[in-house]
C-alpha cells in the first residue's frame, strides 16, 4: 500500500510566546524515588471511574491492577509500586479543581516487587482487535493532557477510514518540556510505539511532528529513524506557535485538512496520539509494564531547581518538589499543567496522575491591573486558532444567552487562552468561556435527563394503555365466548326437547 502524501497547512491565529523551557531542560530526566505512600485516584481518564478490586489490608505488587474498568470508556488503574492498601478514601485531586475524589492509598514497602507481566508477545503476530484489548489492559490513556482512553480512540479510528497516524511531539504551551525530554531520551521507544499503533490501526503512514526549535529532540528522532529504516514513518517539523499542539490545529498544520466543527480527526482520515502515549504503548506491549509512571516537568519561579522527573503515578506533588530541591521563598501558588490550560490546586498533597504533564509553581506577582471594559479592539479574534469571535462570545456569556453562544461556536473553543493573553482590558475570557461551556453542558445533561424521564413516562403510559386495551379485548373475547357458549347451550336444550317431543307417543 502506498503511503498518502499531504501538503503542509497553516494555523489560523495563535501566538508566539516565550517558552520558559530552558531551565527545566538543562539536565536529564531524574527518577523520583519510591515514596512512603502512593495515592491512586480511580478516575484518571476521560470516562467512567474504575472500580477498586482491592480491600484495605491487601498486599499489592507493582503493576497489579487495583481498579478495573467500569463501562465502555473505563480504563484500569495499576499499583505503581508494591505495598499494602491502607485506605480507600476521598483525597484532594487536580482533576476536580479544589475538590476530592476516591483514591486507593498504598503504603509502599520499598521492595518494588513486580506483578507478573502479561506481554502481548510479538505484536506483529497479534490480530489488531486483540492488540486493542491488550492496550486497554495496560491502562493506557492519551498523555497529552486529554487522557482519552487510547484503546477506545483506536477502535473509533478503526471503524473510520483512517489512513494515517500523527504522533504529537508539539509541546507549544510555555514551561512544559516533558515531551521534549522524552523525545531526547527515548526516541527509539516512541518510534517502537508508533509501529505498534500502526499495526493496531492497520495504517502505513505515520508523521512524528516536532517544533523546529527542538534541535536535540529532532536529532535523536532522526538517529532512531535511521536505525529503524522504516520509511512509513516521517519526521515533520512545524513552527513554534501556540496552540499548534492542539489536536485539530496539528491536523490542519500537518495534512492541511480542517477537522469539521464538532467532529474528530478520524472524520478526515487521521488519528493523533501524543509521543508519550506511544512510548507508554511500547512499554506495555513490548516490555510488559503498564502505565504506572510518567515524565512531568517541575518548573516555575517558585521551585528551587526546575527539572523534568519520572515519577510513579500516585506520588504527591509534595514528595516530588521536595525531591527536586523544594520551593523558593516567593512560591505563591500551584498549577498542575501549563500556565494557560492547567488547573490551580490549593494543596501539594494532590498526586501526580496520568494527565499531569507539568507542576508549575508560580511566584507572587506584585500587582494586578484588574479587569477593564472591552474596547472592541478585535485582538482576541485575530489570535483565536478556531476563528471564533471571543468578544462576541464574552457578551453572550455575560448575558447567559445559551443559543447565541452555541450559534457563535462556543463549543468549538479549545480553551487555549490566547484571547486572554492579548486582551488589553485583561478580561479573563477563557475562564468565562469555561464557565459558560460548563453551564451549557449542565443544561444539556438536564435536558437529556428530562428527555429520558419524559420517554420513560410516555413508555409507561403506552404500556398501561396497551395493557388496558389487551384487558378490554380479553373481556370482550370472554363475553363473546360466554355468549356463544350460552347460545350453544340453549340450542342444545331446545334440540334435546325437540327430540324428546318427537320420541314421545302422541
Ligand atoms: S481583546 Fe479584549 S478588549 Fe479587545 S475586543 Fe477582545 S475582549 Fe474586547
Ligand atoms: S480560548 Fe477559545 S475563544 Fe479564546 S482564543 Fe482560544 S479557542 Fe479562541
Amino acid at each position: 500500500m502506498t503511503a498518502p502524501t499531504y501538503d503542509l497547512g497553516k494555523l489560523h491565529g495563535g501566538l508566539r510566546l516565550p517558552g520558559h523551557k530552558d531551565d527545566s531542560t538543562r539536565v536529564p530526566v531524574r527518577d523520583v524515588p519510591i515514596p512512603a505512600q502512593l495515592v491512586l485516584p480511580i478516575e484518571q481518564h476521560a470516562g467512567e471511574p474504575a472500580q477498586p478490586v482491592v480491600d484495605i489490608g491487601d498486599r499489592v505488587l507493582k503493576g497489579q491492577p487495583v481498579a478495573e474498568p467500569d463501562g465502555e470508556m473505563g480504563v484500569p488503574v495499576h499499583a505503581s509500586s508494591s505495598g499494602t492498601v491502607v485506605a480507600i478514601e476521598r483525597w484532594p485531586v487536580s482533576r476536580r479543581q479544589g475538590g476530592k475524589a476516591p483514591c486507593i492509598v498504598i503504603e509502599c514497602d520499598g521492595d518494588d516487587e513486580t506483578f507478573p507481566g502479561r506481554s502481548a508477545g510479538d505484536y506483529r503476530n497479534v490480530p489488531p482487535a486483540d492488540l486493542l484489548l491488550h492496550i486497554l489492559d495496560g491502562g493506557i490513556v492519551g498523555l497529552g493532557g486529554a487522557v482519552f482512553p487510547t484503546a477506545q480512540k483506536l477502535m473509533q479510528a478503526r471503524t473510520s477510514e483512517t489512513e494515517c497516524l500523527i504522533l504529537n511531539g508539539v509541546e507549544c504551551e510555555p514551561y512544559i518540556s516533558c515531551d521534549d525530554m522524552l523525545m531526547r531520551e527515548r526516541a527509539p521507544e516512541i518510534l517502537g510505539g508508533a509501529r505498534v499503533l500502526m499495526h493496531a490501526l492497520q495504517v502505513d503512514s505515520c508523521f512524528v511532528v516536532v517544533e523546529s526549535d527542538k534541535p536535540e529532540a529532532i536529532d535523536r528522532l532522526e538517529e532512531a529513524l535511521g536505525e529503524f529504516g522504516d520509511d512509513r514513518i516521517v519526521l515533520k517539523q512545524v513552527p513554534t506557535i501556540y496552540p499548534s499542539g492542539g489536536e485539530d490545529q496539528l491536523v490542519q498544520l500537518v495534512i492541511d485538512r480542517e477537522v469539521p466543527s464538532g467532529g474528530l480527526p478520524t472524520d478526515i482520515g487521521c488519528i493523533v496520539q501524543n509521543v508519550g502515549t506511544a512510548a507508554a504503548v511500547y512499554d506495555w506491549i513490548v516490555r510488559g509494564e503498564p502505565l504506572i509512571s510518567r515524565v512531568t516537568t517541575v518548573t516555575g519561579d517558585g521551585v528551587a531547581n526546575p527539572v523534568n522527573v519520572r515519577a510513579r503515578i500516585g506520588t504527591t506533588i509534595e514528595d516530588i518538589v521536595r525531591f527536586t530541591g523544594g520551593y523558593t521563598d516567593c512560591a505563591d501558588h500551584l498549577i498542575v499543567g501549563g500556565p494557560l490550560t492547567g488547573k490551580s490546586v490549593t494543596t501539594d498533597e494532590v498526586p501526580v496522575v496520568k494527565a499531569s504533564n507539568c507542576i508549575l509553581v508560580v511566584a507572587r506577582s506584585s500587582y494586578s491591573l484588574g479587569e477593564l471594559p472591552c474596547i472592541r479592539c478585535g485582538d482576541c479574534a485575530a489570535v483565536c486558532p478556531v476563528q471564533l469571535l471571543p468578544q462576541q462570545l464574552f457578551w453572550y456569556a455575560c448575558a447567559d444567552d445559551e443559543q447565541k453562544l452555541r450559534d457563535f461556536g462556543l463549543t468549538d473553543c479549545i480553551e487555549c487562552g490566547c484571547c486572554d493573553l492579548v486582551c488589553p482590558s485583561h478580561i479573563p475570557l477563557t475562564a468565562d468561556f469555561r464557565k459558560a461551556k460548563g453551564r451549557i453542558r449542565e443544561l444539556a445533561d438536564e435536558k437529556a435527563r428530562a428527555d429520558r424521564a419524559r420517554k420513560r413516562f410516555e413508555a409507561r403510559n403506552d404500556r398501561l394503555e396497551r395493557e388496558r386495551l389487551e384487558r378490554d379485548a380479553e373481556l370482550a373475547r370472554q363475553k363473546e365466548t360466554a355468549k356463544s357458549a350460552g347460545a350453544q347451550a340453549i340450542a342444545e336444550i331446545l334440540e334435546r326437547r325437540r327430540r324428546r317431543d318427537e320420541d314421545e307417543p302422541s
